[in-house]
C-alpha cells in the first residue's frame, strides 16, 4: 500500500528561481525513505510540500490516495532546528502537537507526558526548553510530532544540528520507538545530506540532483539491521550515492 505519492512535483519561488524541477517517488507502507541531495536543491521545500505546508507550483502529493491540501492530515513534521517555543514548558510544547485532535486538556496532558517518558525525558515536563541539551530538545520535537498519532512522520535533517555521538544515540532510539507497536507510524520520510545516516536508517534512498531538482536515482536498501557501517555492501552503497550526487 502506498502511504505517500509524490507526483511530478515542481516548485518555483518566482519565475526566475525554479527550485524543484520535476520530482516523483512513492513511499510504501512500513518504509523508511530518505531524501538526499545537495544543499539548496529544495529538500526542505519538498518535505513542506508533502506535509501540506506549501502548495506545489506543479504536480501533486497524495496521502493514502487522497490529494494533500493543507495540514492536519495524518502526517507530522520534525524540524531541523527543533522549533520549540521557549516560553512554554516541555510538556506544553508537546501538547501543541495535539491541537488537531479532539482531546480534553487532561487527556492531552497524559498523552504528552507518556511520550516525554518514552523518549527519556521523565522529570523534564515542567522545565523549559532552554535547560535541555540539543539532543533532548530534539526529543521534545519528536514527541510533539508523535503525539498526534501520525501515520507518516516527516523529518527535516533531524540529527544534523547535534554532535555525532548524540545523533547516533538518538537515531537508534528513534528506530526503536518507530518499531514500537504502540505507535501507529507506518512510514517515515527523512531529509538528510548525510549519506551514511541515510543508508544506516533507510529502506529506500531517493537521490536528488542540484536545483532545479530531479530524481537522479532511487535505491532500495535491504541490508539487515543493525547495519554494519564498515561492511562491504554498506560501503559500496555509500560509493554509489556519493558518485550519483557528484554527477
Ligand atoms: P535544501 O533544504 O535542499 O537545502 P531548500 O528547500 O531550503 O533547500 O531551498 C531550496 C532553494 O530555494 C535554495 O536555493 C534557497 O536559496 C531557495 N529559497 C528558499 N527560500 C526561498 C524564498 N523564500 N525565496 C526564494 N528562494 C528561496
Ligand atoms: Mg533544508
Amino acid at each position: 500500500m502506498k502511504m505517500v505519492e509524490v507526483k511530478n512535483v515542481s516548485y518555483s519561488f518566482d519565475e526566475n528561481t525554479s527550485v524543484i524541477g520535476d520530482v516523483s517517488f512513492d513511499v510504501e507502507k512500513d518504509e523508511f525513505v530518505s531524501l538526499i541531495g545537495p544543499s539548496g536543491c529544495g529538500k526542505s521545500t519538498l518535505l513542506r510540500i508533502i506535509a501540506g505546508l506549501i502548495k506545489p507550483s506543479g504536480g501533486k502529493v497524495l496521502y493514502m490516495g487522497k490529494k494533500v491540501e493543507g495540514t492536519n492530515n495524518g502526517m507530522s513534521f520534525v524540524f531541523q532546528d527543533f522549533a520549540l517555543l521557549p516560553w512554554l514548558t516541555n510538556l506544553e510544547n508537546v501538547k501543541l502537537g495535539c491541537s488537531g485532535l479532539i482531546l480534553s486538556e487532561k487527556e492531552a496532558e497524559k498523552k504528552s507526558s507518556v511520550l516525554l517518558d518514552n523518549l527519556g525525558l521523565t522529570g523534564f515536563e515542567n522545565s523549559y526548553p532552554n535547560v535541555l541539551s540539543g539532543g533532548m530538545k530534539q526529543r521534545v520535537g519528536i514527541a510533539r510530532a508523535l503525539v498526534s498519532n501520525p501515520r507518516v512522520l516527516l523529518m527535516d535533517e533531524p540529527f544534523s544540528s547535534l554532535d555525532e555521538l548524540t545523533a547516533e544515540t538518538l537515531r537508534s532510539d528513534i528506530l526503536y520507538h518507530l518499531k514500537n507497536k504502540n505507535l501507529p507510524v507506518n512510514a517515515v520520510v527523512m531529509v538528510t545530506h548525510n549519506v551514511e545516516e541515510a543508508i544506516e536508517l533507510s529502506d529506500k534512498v531517493v537521490i536528488l540532483s542540484k536545483k532545479p531538482s530531479k530524481v537522479s536515482a532511487v535505491r532500495t536498501i535491504s541490508l539487515k539491521r543493525p547495519r554494519n557501517k564498515r561492511g562491504k555492501d554498506f560501503l559500496s552503497m555509500m560509493d554509489f550515492v556519493y558518485a550519483t550526487l557528484a554527477k
